[in-house]
This record gives C-alpha cells, sequence and structure tokens, in this order.
C-alpha cells in the first residue's frame, strides 16, 4: 500500500488530474488528408486565405435593390439585370442606381448601390419592372463580406478535435491536407489470477477478460493507440515486468488490483517502483478505489498511470471520470471541462449517501420531452446492464432520495 492513502472528493480527485493534463507536452505531429481528418487533434490552425463571404453574399432569391426606394407600396423599379450564384464579375451590374433593381439569386454577390434585398416572394416582375410590396431594412438578406471570417483569420484552432463544421471550415479554406497530432499510445494492462483470454475456454471460476476490450475501445474514442499486454497474475515478479513494458507508452492503464484484497497487489508494485501517487480513492460509486499516479522509469522519462478497478463498470466509468481528460491533453487537445447535462427523472432514485454516483440511466423519450431513469443491475460488475444504458445518472454524494420529476445532471454514454 502507498503511504499515506489519499482519497478525495471526486470534483478535487478530477481537478488533480485536470491540473496535471495542462501540463503535459503535445506529440509529435503528422499531415493527414482531409478526409481521414474527423475527430483528430489540430496541431497547425487552420487560417483564411480569404474573407468568409469573399463577397458581400445575398441569403436569399430575390431582388437586389436601394432600400430607400421602397418608400410606398407597392414599389416598381426598373430590373437592370440578372446576378446567378457564380456570375462571372464582368456580367455583374457595375452600380445600381436611384430606381432600379437586379434579379438575384442565393449565394450571389450584391452589386454595389444596392444595400438589400427583397425576398422574391414580395415581389412580381413585369416587362422589365419589378414591384416590390414590402420594405426591406438595411443590409437585409447580405451577410457583408468578412463578416463570418476575415482573411487571415484563425478559423480552427490548434488543440481542437475535428468535426464536421471544422472539417467545412478546412475545406472553405482550401486545406485538403491538415497537420494533426500523432496518436499517443496507452498501454492496457488487466491483472488478476481469474482473468483468462477471450479464445481460451475458462475454467468454472475463470472470467474472461472484457476489461481491456472496452479499454480500448474508449481509449479509440479518446484519440489514443491502445496496446494491450498480456493479463498479469496477482503475483507481483510478473505484475511488475508487464509494468515496466508498460510504462515505456505514453500512458498506462491497469485494470483490477486496487481494492483492499489481500491479493490486490498493483499498488505495491508501484511502490516498488518509486511510483508518485496523486490520489489512492475517489468517493464515488462505482470506482471507488481508482488510483492516479505517476512513475519515472529513465531519467528523462515519466509516465502516468491509471489503476483503475477491475469490476467492468468501475472500469469504464474511471476511464471516462479521470483516465479520459489525461489521454485527450496526451493528443493535444485543449482542456476542456466536465459538463452534465440535466434530464427529467421517471422515477425516484433511493441511495445511501456519502459517495457520488454514476449509476447507469437510460434516455428515452422523443424531442423535448425526453426522461431518464436507472437501469436495474447488479453493482458495478453489471457489463449486461450497463450495455442497455446510453447515459449514466449522476447523484451528488448528499442525496438519498431524489424523486421522480426531478432534473437530474446525467454523462452520456
Ligand atoms: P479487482 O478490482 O481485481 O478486485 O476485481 C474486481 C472484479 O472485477 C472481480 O470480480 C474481477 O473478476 C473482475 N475483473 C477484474 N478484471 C477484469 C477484466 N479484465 N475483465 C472482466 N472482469 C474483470
Ligand atoms: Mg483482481
Amino acid at each position: 500500500m502507498p503511504e499515506q492513502s489519499r482519497v478525495l472528493s471526486f470534483e478535487d480527485a478530477r481537478h488533480l488530474v485536470e491540473e496535471h493534463a495542462a501540463k503535459v507536452s503535445p506529440p509529435e505531429t503528422e499531415l493527414v488528408d482531409l478526409l481521414a481528418a474527423n475527430r483528430r487533434v489540430l496541431a497547425t490552425p487552420i487560417v483564411s486565405d480569404r474573407d468568409l463571404p469573399p463577397f458581400p453574399r445575398s441569403t436569399r432569391d430575390g431582388y437586389a435593390v436601394r432600400s430607400a426606394d421602397l418608400a410606398g407600396f407597392p414599389a416598381g423599379l426598373e430590373l437592370i439585370g440578372e446576378i446567378k450564384a457564380g456570375e462571372s464579375v464582368e456580367n455583374i451590374p457595375k452600380d445600381v442606381s436611384k430606381g432600379q433593381a437586379v434579379a438575384i439569386m442565393t449565394g450571389a454577390p450584391v452589386p454595389t448601390g444596392a444595400d438589400a434585398v427583397v425576398m422574391v416572394e414580395y415581389t412580381s416582375e413585369l416587362g422589365g419592372r419589378v414591384e416590390v410590396t414590402r420594405r426591406v431594412e438595411v443590409g437585409e438578406n447580405i451577410v457583408p463580406t468578412g463578416a463570418e471570417a476575415k482573411q487571415g483569420s484563425v478559423l480552427v484552432e490548434r488543440g481542437a478535435r475535428l468535426n464536421d463544421a471544422a472539417v467545412a471550415l478546412a475545406a472553405s479554406a482550401g486545406k485538403s491536407q491538415v497537420e494533426v497530432y500523432k496518436r499517443p499510445r496507452v498501454a492496457v494492462l488487466t491483472t488478476g489470477d481469474e482473468i483468462v483470454g477471450i479464445d481460451t475456454v475458462p475454467g468454472p471460476t475463470q472470467i474472461r477478460n472484457s476489461n481491456s476490450y472496452s479499454l480500448a475501445v474508449q481509449i479509440r474514442n479518446a484519440g489514443g493507440e491502445p496496446v494491450l499486454l498480456p493479463i498479469a497474475p496477482d503475483e507481483p515478479r510478473r505484475l511488475r515486468d508487464l509494468m515496466e513494458e508498460g510504462f515505456k507508452s505514453d500512458l498506462l492503464l491497469m485494470t483490477g488490483g486496487v481494492s483492499m484484497g489481500r491479493y490486490d497487489l498493483v499498488e505495491q508494485v508501484l511502490e516498488e517502483l518509486k511510483a508518485e501517487f496523486f490520489f489512492t480513492g475517489a468517493k464515488i460509486q462505482p470506482g471507488r478505489p481508482v488510483v492516479f499516479g505517476r512513475c519515472r522509469m529513465a531519467p528523462s522519462r515519466e509516465t502516468y498511470f491509471f489503476g483503475l478497478p477491475g469490476n467492468p463498470v468501475s472500469t469504464m466509468v474511471t476511464f471516462e471520470l479521470f483516465a479520459c481528460p489525461m489521454l485527450e491533453a496526451l493528443c493535444g487537445m485543449s482542456p476542456r471541462k466536465l459538463r452534465f447535462v440535466y434530464a427529467k427523472l421517471k422515477s425516484e432514485i433511493r441511495v445511501k449517501p456519502g459517495l457520488k454516483r454514476f449509476l447507469p440511466a437510460f434516455l428515452s423519450g422523443e424531442f423535448e420531452s425526453s426522461q431518464v431513469e436507472l437501469v436495474p443491475w447488479q453493482g458495478s460488475g453489471d457489463i449486461a446492464a450497463t450495455a442497455r444504458a446510453n447515459c449514466y445518472i449522476v447523484v451528488p454524494p448528499d442525496r438519498e432520495l431524489i424523486p421522480a420529476g426531478d432534473f437530474v445532471p446525467i454523462l452520456p454514454r
């Protein structure tokens, strides 16, 4: 056991991880094709090579007019041309004078002189003239040049995880390739004498290794590259060898062996390796025995580790709550706070107070009428219940009873 066990509140434990995560240096970079860039972390900001929009853009099909011309109604204007999207510059009327209008399409450049676009719905056209039945404000239905972004401004920041909108911005800046951070390698070490590989026929008291697989998914989702190590028995020598192997990666995640049992040896072996412990527990359920620390295996190389409790739901929850922000930082991502969203509780919750709980739950309903309820479960070993859940309900440590109809915080899963 570490000399002092350090059990923190959920919030303190999370903040401690965030503080360490803020100090890690980002990984090396690589160029990827834009189509392969979704969910990668941007290493070089995307800068706009032109104003967006590059010309005053009409947002409607209609007529470009001088708004001051529309005083009495219906207002008759002389039609002097038509501008479609992509119209060549020489075909755009040079100036719209008093009493004139130009037919214009969505996405087309508004000609000089005009200061508004009237929607086609409020007009009728006849023999070279257009009649307008409604007034428009100056600037109505026009996005001015550069209003969305100026040439040379940053469209997507370094450290952003690319998504549909960011990829669209990169495309609009003409980037067919983007520079992103390389994925960090995350070693996964599962421990336990009872745990066997999934290709082995388990004996009557053996359990197939599922944690390495849920973690591999979570690691990939967070942007890392999982490296699955062999299963470690509850035996210090072999455990130590495998840990040393794991510390060669950018982050080491261990599962099991961190509780108070006689054969929970992970912390003891970490002590032998002179690891630093930042916390050895958090007041949460599931996942109370979670361990966070750092180990120096070579003078120039320190690696963070998490000892995640072996119960499968505890492993999943503690990854999400603690390992994920560290992994995101190792991916080069800018830090983000954990935020819960609220949903209406469908049926009451009774729990023993004292721990902050993250309980598998199901958010149902449709459109604005969503509601959430606990999924019945057999505790933190119940993967089947968790697979039926689509979120966790977050129960604060001081609540014993939450009545139906209350709004409760949830964490999506
Ligand atoms: P431990 O944290 O080592 O005390 O393990 C807690 C529970 O989780 C025990 O019931 C273990 O059998 C189970 N467990 C530990 N590791 C795994 C794993 N890799 N896959 C599935 N179950 C596991
Ligand atoms: Mg164990």
